[in-house]
Formats: structure tokens, C-alpha cells, sequence
């Protein structure tokens, strides 16, 4: 096992420390799969997202800076769902593979940092990058595995949907329900 710092550190809870690496070369930290550099320096193997046509795709490097479920009653609007899954990571992680082109960024007039970008082609929500910061927001189910960090907790708790029912406390199938 070896513990590194650095460029390989990956983030557990918020809080910086080294990637410890065991055998297959997975992080005993968060998981996820590392690589070796020509210069020998260990980094998380990137991992690609895509829209649903599959005509956007790109690629983010961890370590991703949070993760979180945002209830907020705009997360709510432009997911049509009961919250947002948003993934947060540096500008200088996130690459544009293809159609960048393809997707188009709506500024909520008067909100200070609010936007969606989305796929025209098929509506699918794809990263943007947050106004004043020089950080990305990954809607994370756009992505084509499994992060290098889990979901950390709820934001805008007391805006949630009336309807909301937690998923630990609803039955499970694994397709269809009855
Ligand atoms: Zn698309
Ligand atoms: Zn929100």
C-alpha cells in the first residue's frame, strides 16, 4: 500500500488527504480506479458522461470537489424531478469530447449565478460552467460511471417537494413495479 499526496491527494468528506492505494490499483478512500503517469505520479482515471442521443460528450477528472442533492424549487423545475444530483469539480477537470455545440445555456434572468444548459437535440441536462466561479456543475446521471465520490448531502432541504417520499422508504424492483 502507498499513501500520496499532492496532485494524487483525492478529497474524503470535504477534507483534503492522500489517495492510498490498494491492490488493482483502486483508492481505498473513495473507490475509484487510479492510473500511473509516465512520471510515475498516480491519477484518478478520468471518467466520460453523455447526453441521452449521445451526440454530447465529455470527460471530467477527479477528484470531483462535492457532491450534493439540491431540493431547491428551481432544481426541481428543470430536472421535472423531486431534486438535482450536482456533481462540482474545477474548470481545468472538465474536457468537452464532442457536440458542445449542441447545447444551449439558459441564464434564469435575475438569479445571481442560477443556469441549465441542456442538449437541443434531446433535452438531456449537460454540465455548465457556474457564472463568477471557475467551477462546473455535473448533473451527475449524465455520467457513464460511477464517480469518484458519493453523494454528501441534501441543500435547500426546506424547499423540498411536497411529495417527496425518501427512496430508502419506498418498496424496490428491479424493473417495472407492480
Ligand atoms: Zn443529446
Ligand atoms: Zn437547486
Amino acid at each position: 500500500m502507498r499513501t500520496l499526496t499532492g496532485a494524487a491527494a483525492t478529497r474524503l468528506r470535504g477534507r483534503r488527504v492522500p489517495a492510498v492505494f490498494g491492490s488493482g490499483g483502486v483508492c481505498l478512500y473513495c473507490f475509484s480506479l487510479v492510473y500511473t503517469t509516465g512520471k510515475g505520479v498516480r491519477m484518478s482515471q478520468p471518467i466520460t458522461g453523455s447526453c441521452l442521443c449521445g451526440e454530447i460528450r465529455f470527460e471530467i477528472a477527479p477528484p470531483s470537489g462535492g457532491f450534493r442533492y439540491c431540493h431547491c424549487s428551481r432544481c426541481q423545475k428543470v430536472t421535472g424531478a423531486a431534486h438535482a444530483a450536482n456533481l462540482f469539480l474545477p474548470v481545468s477537470q472538465f474536457k468537452w469530447l464532442s457536440g458542445e455545440s449542441l447545447a444551449k445555456r439558459y441564464n434564469l434572468p435575475g438569479a445571481k449565478r442560477f443556469a441549465v444548459s441542456f442538449c437541443t437535440q434531446c433535452g438531456t441536462r449537460v454540465p455548465h460552467k457556474i457564472a463568477a466561479t471557475e467551477n462546473m456543475l455535473i448533473p451527475a446521471g449524465v455520467l457513464d460511471a460511477k464517480p469518484d465520490i458519493a453523494p454528501e448531502y441534501n441543500i435547500f432541504w426546506g424547499s423540498k417537494a411536497p411529495w417527496l417520499v425518501e427512496t430508502a422508504q419506498m418498496a424496490k424492483f428491479e424493473e417495472y413495479g407492480k
